[in-house]
């Protein structure tokens, strides 16, 4: 397949690389002039698209991603592909997907979850939204890039699907440090609390997969000195795209708000920012009550 890669960060690059090495031929243009190895650099978005049987996208924001369309959608031919696998807003993913299919293109929103190591990894998971026959099209290319894709729906539900997962992984992230903190302070092990916690009723991702306690659970960035993983300011943006979008739909999530508050707060005004979203555990455990 003819592709183009629009964006070539930290998780762009890797999965452009991914398509390269299993054999597609692949753009990819990114206006910090990023070079991929056997990825062909384009001088414009627009240069990349033209010709191109599927465009991938993969940017910061809704804001960008919207512009970059406006440069894309012109030069693509009717039938392709265009395929977002940004976190962005889920009226961007509308707005850019009704944009497209006017245009006769065939638009999936299709955001991750897996991390950069996923994506160089070629293990990400794609929530998709879109029509069927752009998500069968897309599914070669979904195997190459990642272990699993859900169709969710109609554009703007993969990015739906992103946004519930994770506030959800926001909320428990901090309900884990919040506890290990008053573990702690009530003088319990914490090796004995994720023992019994990640086998019972309090368990969860947090817990068991990404224990936010060095020295205990699987490795974690815990124990690589909260070097991100998934950074704070990733958490939250992504809480913030899941408030945005509660206000929208008139949802109540009030546990949504305090994880993005607590997470603004963090990376804000405290030492969060550059941080893993984990390090709210020694947040939590040199503050007190009042
Ligand atoms: P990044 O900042 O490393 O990469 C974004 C790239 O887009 C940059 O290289 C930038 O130069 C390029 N870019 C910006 N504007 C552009 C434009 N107009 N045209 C072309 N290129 C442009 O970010 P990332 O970590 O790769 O994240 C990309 C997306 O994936 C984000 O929406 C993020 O929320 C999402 N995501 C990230 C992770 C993660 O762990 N990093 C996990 C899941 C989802």
């Amino acid at each position: 397949m003819k592709i183009a890669f629009i964006g070539l960060g930290n998780m762009g690059g890797p999965m452009a690389a991914n398509l390269a090495k299993a054999g597609h031929e692949v753009t990819g243009f990114d206006t910090a002039g990023v070079a991929i190895d056997g990825v062909a650099q384009a001088e414009s978005a627009a240069g990349a698209a033209k010709g191109a049987d599927v465009v991938i996208t993969m940017l910061p924001n809704g804001q960008i991603l919207r512009a970059v369309a406006d440069q894309i959608l012109p030069a693509m031919h009717r039938g392709a592909v265009f395929l977002d696998c940004s976190t962005v807003d889920v009226e961007s993913a509308r707005a850019v997907a009704d944009q497209a299919q006017a245009a006769g293109i065939l638009p999936l929103d299709a955001p991750v979850s897996g991390g950069v190591g996923g994506a160089q990894g070629g293990t990400l998971t794609f929530m998709v939204g879109g029509a069927e026959d752009g998500f069968a099209k897309a599914g070669p290319l979904f195997d190459i890039m990642g272990q699993k894709a859900v169709h969710c729906g109609p554009s703007g539900n993969g990015q739906a699907a992103k946004i519930c997962n994770n506030m959800i992984l926001g909320v428990t992230m901090i309900a884990t440090c919040e506890a290990f903190a008053l573990a702690d302070k009530l003088g319990l092990d914490r090796q004995a609390m994720f023992d019994v916690v990640s086998t019972s009723s309090g368990y969860s991702w947090s817990m068991n997969a990404y224990c936010p306690a060095p020295g205990v659970g699987p490795q974690s960035p815990a124990d690589n000195g909260y070097k991100p993983g998934f950074a704070a300011d990733l958490m939250l943006k992504d809480l913030r795209l899941s408030q945005q979008a509660a206000e929208a739909a008139d949802a109540d999530t009030p546990m949504g708000q305090v994880a993005m508050d607590l997470y603004a707060r963090f990376v804000e005004d405290e030492d969060g920012k550059g941080r893993d979203f984990s390090a709210m555990l020694p947040r939590f455990e040199s503050r007190s009550r009042g």
